[in-house]
């Protein structure tokens, strides 16, 4: 049980992103973040896909202001879908 702690543990699966992002290894592209970006609307992600998208965004401006259009895109849908005529 203390093993499988140790190595699910969120914090090293996220340490372990940030020393091999550093080599460009595990660090996922902008084409693979925009993707993230529009899918977490339709699916949840997984943990690991989530600890990649976000680590991607904490570094990347470009990316952050995508997931806010998609945000928006997506409430506005909304908004558009659900009003009374
Ligand atoms: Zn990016």
């Amino acid at each position: 049980m203390k093993k499988i702690v140790r190595i699910f543990s969120p914090y090293r699966l996220i340490g372990q992103v940030l020393v091999n992002g550093t080599r460009n290894r595990n660090m996922i592209s902008c084409k693979q973040a925009s993707r993230l970006a529009s899918e977490q609307l339709e699916r949840n992600l997984s943990l690991w896909e989530r600890a990649q998208f976000r680590l991607h965004l904490a570094m990347c401006g470009g990316c952050r202001q995508l997931e806010k259009q998609f945000l928006f895109l997506r409430k506005s849908t909304n908004a558009w879908m659900n009003q009374k005529y």
